[in-house]
């Protein structure tokens, strides 16, 4: 039967009910917008959004799949990494119902959601074989992930200080834009030019993986002090965003080509997190993948954020890879919120 699954790990409250076979029957997204008045996500608020909009919001999913909650399944819910506060609410949102159906609750690291929505049906032309390589570039995470197997996750390198997502935030608010600043940013770059401003390169041409960008929010502010508290040119702040952005896609471009290097025969290079949305970054890393003699694919951006269908997904798959193992159908009730949960501790799930 059908499977219910919520996502409460950071600002969207999130549900969606998928067939045993990944097709989405309904789902269901808020992306809270009580954080913009502070430039960021506010936990406290979070958690209590995700509290207020739950029930309602499950609801009206299941209505929208013309499904009672008893046709359900079994529930799923993120239960890490992310902010505790939120994970708290769904987490409890989902065991109660399933206590209360009866039906095996699922527990969800939400980082391998992201890992394993490139394999959703219809998302990768001709599917996601292992071992792919994932970009998660997002507001909280940049690193790369070999994607070896369900449960069987390698962290390739990662970021050494801000995300990539929070980097063009800080830098789309020095500019003068709104928050999230990523797609303000992109669209002010179109009118400027890339080559105006010669930005650092944070760890270009070095061995590994690992990302660094708060070299280049500084480099930014250098650029800005000048100006004091008089508004910037709009062309100095587009020649600015255009430069960032640049630069930006260049050292992604450069680590995640080491990474593919790093990989024994990948398939694929998939990019996820809210970042895989920019334009710039993805004509880039489809060059890599080709330079690489593979394909680059990001999943369209309603999966690449957060969302309820790829922790459904990854609920799916993590039964099925139980199943094929022989192990016992898997319940986790027992299972506590955990706001780090490392990937490499995935494969404890599955050994006997
Ligand atoms: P988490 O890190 O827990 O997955 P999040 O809410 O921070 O959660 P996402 O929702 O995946 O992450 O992505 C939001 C981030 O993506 C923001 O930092 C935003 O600025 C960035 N972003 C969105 N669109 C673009 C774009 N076109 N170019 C660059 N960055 C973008
Ligand atoms: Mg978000
Ligand atoms: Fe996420």
């Amino acid at each position: 039967g059908p499977l219910l699954a919520i996502e409460s790990s950071c600002d969207e409250t999130a549900c969606a009910i998928l067939a045993p076979d990944g097709s989405v029957l309904a789902q269901r997204l808020v992306s809270q917008d009580a954080h913009a008045e502070f430039g960021g996500v506010v936990p406290e608020i979070a958690a209590r959004a995700h509290l207020a909009l739950l029930p309602d919001l499950a609801r009206r999913t299941l209505q929208d799949a013309t499904l009672s909650p008893a046709d359900v399944a079994a529930v799923a819910a993120s239960v890490g990494p992310g902010l505790i506060g939120g994970l708290v609410v769904g987490t409890n949102f989902a065991k109660g119902l399933a206590i209360a159906l009866g039906r095996p609750f699922i527990a969800v690291n939400h980082i391998e959601a992201h890992a394993l929505s490139a394999r959703l049906p219809g998302v990768v032309e001709g599917g996601a074989a292992f071992p792919f390589l994932l970009l998660l570039a997002s507001g909280g995470h940049c690193q790369c992930l070999a994607v070896e197997g369900v449960g069987r996750y390698r962290r390739l390198g990662g970021t050494i200080d801000d995300a990539a997502g929070e980097a063009f935030d800080k830098v789309a608010k020095m500019l003068g834009l709104g928050w999230p600043g990523g797609p303000a940013l992109e669209k002010l770059a179109s009118e400027g030019d890339p080559k105006a401003f010669a930005l650092p390169r944070p760890l270009k041409g070095r061995e590994g993986c690992d990302f660094s960008f708060s070299g280049l929010k500084t480099a930014i502010a250098r650029q800005i002090a000048p100006y004091g508290s008089e508004p910037l040119p709009r062309t100095v702040a587009a020649d600015l965003a255009a430069s960032f952005q640049q630069a930006v896609s260049d050292v992604v471009a450069d680590r995640v080509s080491n990474a593919l290097a790093m990989m024994d025969g990948p398939t694929l290079l998939v990019a996820a997190g809210g970042v895989a949305a920019n334009k710039t970054l993805r004509a880039r890393l489809t060059e890599v993948a080709e330079r690489h003699g593979l394909r680059f694919a990001a999943p369209p951006l309603a999966l690449c954020t957060d969302n309820a269908v790829m922790v459904g997904w990854a609920a799916l798959e993590t039964c099925a890879e139980a199943a094929r193992l022989g192990l016992p159908a898997l319940d986790d009730m027992q299972f506590r919120p955990r706001p780090r949960w490392p990937l490499a501790e995935m494969a404890e799930r599955f050994e006997v």
